[in-house]
């Protein structure tokens, strides 16, 4: 998989791309990545890629030549052909669908990506228009730049690349994956301060640990993300079992 970032701050992912989980990905050659200045596409003489708003008001916006030029100069260096499955071209913003796990599993099946970071007040219409797939936004929140939402995006699209987890389980149980959240875990040792691991962990049942687990990622999604429980793949027994803490529940306080 090829992963490009189109930014004006390139050595923001000198270290993200090169630590951790990102870094042994290109190590193991399961991805590229790479961050291209799209100030090297200005044309201008002061190298300015932003330019004041039509019509008046505050702030400055993205111009849209630079851009264009990077991503396809971007193409020509990967070597893509016009032949070839085109990349998705992703732009970073607070008005795009939000980024979930269900999308990064989605975006894990293309062959390249292009992240485009945004700053100031926002990219020219055009960009959005005619140049870009997808739009996403890591949250209701507005940041300075789309630096630290593409690198969250990266980030939990790459580490489903099949090889990139040492152990391939790990991504399959996280929450989300499943629909629901992640049960909880302990390690040695068994008491600590006084605070034991629940005896069943120890137990060495690995089928009651299994149902164990489950339960406890059904209890645990209830109590705080209960909207979950309406799409997630769950037994009739599963959804009897729910029922039935609900209204004890809600008796208990009434
Ligand atoms: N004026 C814009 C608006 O109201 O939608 C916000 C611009 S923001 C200051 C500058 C850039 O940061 C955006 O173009 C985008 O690339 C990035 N950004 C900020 N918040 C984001 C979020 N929640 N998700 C994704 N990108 C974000």
């Amino acid at each position: 998989m090829k992963v490009d970032v189109l930014t004006l701050f390139p050595e923001m992912f000198d270290g993200v791309f090169g630590a951790s989980i990102l870094g042994k990905a290109q190590t193991k050659g399961l991805v590229s990545l790479g961050a291209t200045n799209f100030r090297n596409y200005a044309t201008n003489k002061h190298n300015t890629v932003d330019d004041a708003p039509y019509g008046g008001g505050g702030g400055m916006v993205l111009k849209p030549d630079p851009i264009f030029a990077a991503v396809e100069d971007v193409l020509e260096q990967r070597g893509e052909a016009a032949s070839m499955k085109p990349p998705r071209i992703i732009l970073m913003c607070p008005q795009g669908e939000t980024f979930t796990q269900k999308k990064a599993e989605e975006l894990v099946q293309e062959d390249h990506l292009i992240f485009i970071c945004g700053h100031y007040e926002g990219y020219d219409e055009r960009i959005r228009e005619f140049l870009v797939t997808d739009e996403l936004s890591i949250g209701d929140y507005v940041l300075t730049g789309g630096e630290l939402p593409a690198m969250v995006a990266i980030d939990s699209i790459v580490r489903l690349i099949p090889g990139v987890l040492g152990n391939e389980t790990s991504a399959v149980t996280d929450s989300f994956s499943t629909g629901l959240l992640e049960y909880p875990h302990y390690t040695r040792p068994p008491e600590f301060r006084g605070m034991k691991v629940p005896d069943m962990l120890l137990s060495g049942h690995h089928l009651n640990i299994e149902a164990w687990r489950r339960e406890q990622s059904l209890l645990r999604t209830l109590e705080r993300r209960p909207e979950m429980l309406e799409t997630a793949d769950l037994t009739d027994k599963e959804r009897i079992w729910l029922k039935k803490i609900r209204s004890n529940r809600k008796h208990s306080t009434e």
